[in-house]
């Protein structure tokens, strides 16, 4: 793990929030490499969901009415067990102590105050004057922007039961520990699918969410023995939830959450008629009937996920004389996705190099490196991530070929330039 967030810091996946002022504890910034990595993944993820007919988008706003948050049972439940030490004054949540009941900070024994309920929400106010009555939350989920529009979405874009509601956004829980990178966090963003259908038929389109959802990490590169499903057993089940699993991730400090598939029932839009007044039955022409749809949620983690594809692209690998480490990215969401140079510094390699990379440019992300012997250049695309390095050599200016390396098996093969964005096109994917 502390190679990857070193890694993570010196490429530029991963920064520290406002390190300079000695960073702010569970919030990350996202460098360079990492946003373009980060969007890769969102932008697989949106088309995944919204290329089907079934599945249309939204962007609901962070802020909400604050009755949105009474009607999910936010203000009320939302909140986790914390105690203090009485000797050293650090928090804890009470159900994450170790069993010897000794503080993890000090080790003082039996120093910690009684536990008392603290509600993950983040608060502010609206307007000028700061109290209750002015009081909003920052979104503790995406979730709920998703099933106040249930109605103008069905409409608006004339679905019919079964369908769903696609959307990523940030949302900030304020917890008391943060931990293990960026695993959990105060700030984090998800990519949430809440797909409606009608009572009855919940069970098989859980099933069938399922098996999507951990083929879309597979696809996408991840080994099937990283990941696994963890079901919840009856005692933690959510109040609302019929049915619960997780999509797990081995991270080095063990199996982590990085997606939730959920059976909501009708909770969530029952809720919200008993607190809005406004009706949330559907009527089902075909069936001829009214009901309150079923919701089975996909939740997963933009930046959990974004973790985990680091952690599993990353190897490090014994070469003849010397160690690389190389990202092994699917080709879809490799941060770069071609980079270019010219063997050497004269006999008109820059200019050919730098006409194949401004043209390769309109439509891919491409690196132009001209700096140090070609083996250290391919070293640091390596740790990029890049799946392909086109090199222009002596050959090039007499034949118009080039020769493009291949990340993972380090193999060349020599291409004419008029097909290097063929064959970019091809082995990428994109
Ligand atoms: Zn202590």
């Amino acid at each position: 793990m502390e190679k990857i967030v070193s890694l993570a810091k010196r490429r530029g996946f991963v920064f520290q929030s406002s390190e300079i002022y000695g960073g702010l504890n569970g919030c990350y910034d996202y460098g360079p490499l990492g946003v373009e990595l980060l969007n890769n993944i969102k932008e697989q993820w949106w088309r995944s969901m919204t290329l089907r007919e079934d599945i249309e988008g939204i962007d609901a706003s962070i802020l909400m009415h604050p009755r949105v948050w009474e009607a999910s049972g936010h203000v009320e439940h939302f909140t986790d067990p914390m105690v203090d030490c009485k000797q050293c004054r650090a928090r804890f949540r009470n159900d994450e102590l170790p069993e010897s009941g000794a503080c993890p900070n000090c080790g003082g024994k039996d120093t910690f105050t009684e536990a008392r309920k603290f509600n993950l929400m983040f608060r502010t106010f609206v307007g000028p004057v700061e109290d209750s009555s002015a009081t909003v939350y920052l979104r503790p989920e995406t979730a709920q922007g998703i099933y106040v529009n249930f109605f103008n979405v069905q409409s608006a874009a004339r679905q019919k039961v079964p369908f769903g509601i696609a959307q990523i956004g940030k949302a900030f829980r304020n917890e008391i520990n943060t931990k293990n990178f960026l695993f959990r966090t105060r700030e984090f963003e998800q990519m949430e699918m809440q797909f409606f259908v009608k009572p009855g038929d919940d069970d098989e389109w859980f099933e069938y969410w399922k098996e999507q959802r951990i083929q879309w990490f597979i696809d996408l590169g991840m080994s099937p023995d990283l990941l696994r499903y963890n079901e919840h057993g009856p005692g933690e089940l959510a109040h609302y939830a019929k049915k619960a699993f997780d999509i797990q991730f081995l991270f080095p400090f063990g199996w982590g959450e990085i997606e939730g598939i959920h059976n909501r029932t009708d909770y969530d839009l029952q809720q919200h008629e008993k607190f809005s007044g406004k009706a949330m039955k559907y009527y089902d022409q075909e069936a001829n009937e009214k009901y309150i749809p079923y919701v089975i949620e996909t939740s997963a983690g933009a930046s959990r996920s974004f973790m985990a594809f680091l952690v599993s692209a990353f190897a490090e690998e014994q070469l003849e004389k010397e160690k690389r480490t190389v990202m092994r990215f699917h080709p879809r969401i490799a941060p770069i996705n071609a980079a270019v140079f010219p063997l050497v510094n004269r006999d008109g390699m820059p200019e050919k190099a730098r006409a194949i990379a401004t043209d390769l440019q309109k439509r891919y992300r491409v690196f132009y490196d001209d700096k140090g012997a070609v083996g250290r250049r391919y070293r640091r695309q390596d740790e990029a991530g890049t799946p392909f390095c086109i090199t222009i050599d002596s050959q090039t200016l007499e034949d118009q070929s080039v020769t493009i390396r291949d990340r993972d098996s380090m193999e060349q093969v020599r291409v004419a330039d008029a097909q290097i964005a063929a064959y970019l096109s091809d082995n990428l994917g994109i």
